[in-house]
């Protein structure tokens, strides 16, 4: 089976990213770090839906607990594999840079980018054997235009579009699709502490996006349809730009 794992599987976008693609008909590998409750819960609603979900926790930001955590599942799938990675995990410390700590800078980059290359050098091999592969990587508006008291989150994201682009070149002749997604502002816990009703004033579009709306496009990246499309960042922002 060609299964699909979402790191940051438990809430939010990633939820609703678990959910397309276990309605897409992939077995969904929900990742998390701590929240086994929320993670659960995603398991719990993709099942009442007729999917199929496992629980694959581990912390991004640990090279060796993303090696052992995948090789024990592969272990225990040896004729299965991951096709599709969505490397959805993130946080922001958010503070002006001149008032910025070492692990607020360092703990935002670890989780994006890090994590980013530790969960996808693991897959990799057995997508490039498999001939088959689809990479999303979860950027931000952030990431394109840079955004105040964001240093941190805006270079992680910014360095997550780069190496997205650097490896679709390395594995577009092996059928591996690598892009990014750069969402706006969307309604989950990370924005829940920003007030809506003032920042929709700049939105285009006049309100926040779903989850929802960001799986779908992670649902297309993710599907046969989507196999011309690679190295690509994907706006998804109800027209908010700079
Ligand atoms: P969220 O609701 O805060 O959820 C964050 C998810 O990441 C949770 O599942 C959390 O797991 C997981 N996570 C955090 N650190 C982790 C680690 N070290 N290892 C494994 N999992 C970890 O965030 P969200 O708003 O859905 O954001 C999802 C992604 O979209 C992030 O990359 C974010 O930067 C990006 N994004 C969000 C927005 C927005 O407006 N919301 C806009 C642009 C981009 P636990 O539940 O275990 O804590």
């Amino acid at each position: 089976m060609n299964y699909a794992l979402v790191t940051g599987g438990s809430r939010g976008i990633g939820r609703a990213v678990c959910q397309k693609l276990a309605a897409m008909g992939f077995p969904v590998l929900i990742n998390y770090q701590s929240n086994r409750d929320a993670a659960s819960e995603t398991q719990k609603i993709i099942a009442e839906a007729g999917g199929v979900a496992e629980l694959l926790p581990f912390d991004v930001c640990d090279s060796e607990a993303v090696d052992q955590a995948i090789d024990t599942w592969q272990a225990a799938h040896p004729d299965d594999y991951i096709g599709v990675l969505v490397n959805n995990a993130g946080i922001r410390k958010d503070t002006l840079m001149v008032f910025m700590q070492n692990q607020d800078w360092q703990s935002v980059l670890n989780t994006t980018l890090n994590g980013f290359f530790y969960t996808t050098r693991r897959l990799l091999k057995g997508m490039i054997g498999h001939r088959k592969g689809r990479i999303i990587n979860m950027a931000s508006l952030s990431g394109l235009k840079g955004q105040a008291g964001q240093t941190n989150y805006s270079a992680a994201k910014a360095a997550l579009i780069g190496a997205t682009k650097a490896l679709a070149q390395e594995i577009g002749s092996r059928n591996i699709t690598v892009n990014a997604v750069a969402p706006g502002f969307i309604q989950t816990d990370m924005t829940k502490d920003f007030n809506e009703a003032d920042f929709k004033k700049m939105i285009p579009a006049g309100r926040f996006g779903k989850p929802e709306e960001v799986a779908a496009l992670v649902g297309f990246l993710a599907s046969d349809d989507a196999a011309y499309i690679t190295g690509e960042a994907i706006s998804i922002n109800g027209g908010l730009y700079t």
